[in-house]
């Protein structure tokens, strides 16, 4: 499921609304900065966020990246790989489109990590895992560790994610 191309939103309905609020509280209690639709098992483009900065939880729908530049780099994680992160280099700015709730036209001029939310999340919409952005090493490493939890399930001292891990989900 993870793994295909999410449908175009065509009704922002009741069960659209709900679904986002059952979406907001899984990503708070996770916890996690945001959480797309496919993620849940609900093929359709859209995804909620929250990045903590005071504006509250939100809600994008059929986004879309029109203009991108720059580089950054920044430690990302997500639920496909549970309490690991990587050093992923992504475009720093990104303008993006959509729809809210109620219907009306998003535009959002994003930076750094709202910029690295979006391209995440976006991914997920698009069939994309974290893994496919990794370089052939750090793809060494993360199965090795995977490799080693499925082994060793009696062994909790595996890394854990530091406190200033944020989590995309
Ligand atoms: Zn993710």
């Amino acid at each position: 499921m993870l793994r295909q191309r999410a449908e175009d939103v065509t009704d922002i309905d009741a069960r659209l609304v709900q679904l986002c609020d059952d979406m907001l509280t899984t990503m708070y209690e996770a916890p996690g900065l945001g959480l797309a639709a496919p993620q849940v098992g609900v093929q359709k483009r859209f995804f909620v966020y929250d990045l903590g900065a005071g504006d509250g939880s939100q809600v994008l729908i059929n986004p879309q990246i029109v203009e991108s530049d720059g580089e950054w780099e920044y430690f990302e994680g997500c639920l496909s790989v549970p309490d690991m992160g990587f050093d992923i280099v992504r475009p720093k700015r990104v303008h993006i489109t959509g729809v809210d709730l109620d219907g009306n036209d998003v535009s959002i001029e994003a930076d750094e990590l709202l910029a690295r939310l979006f391209q995440h999340e976006l991914d997920h919409l698009d069939g994309v895992l974290l893994l496919d952005h990794l370089d052939d090493d750090q793809r060494k490493e993360a199965k090795k560790t995977l490799r080693k939890r499925a082994m060793d399930t009696s062994d909790p001292a595996l890394p854990e994610a530091s406190g200033s891990f944020l989590r995309f989900r």
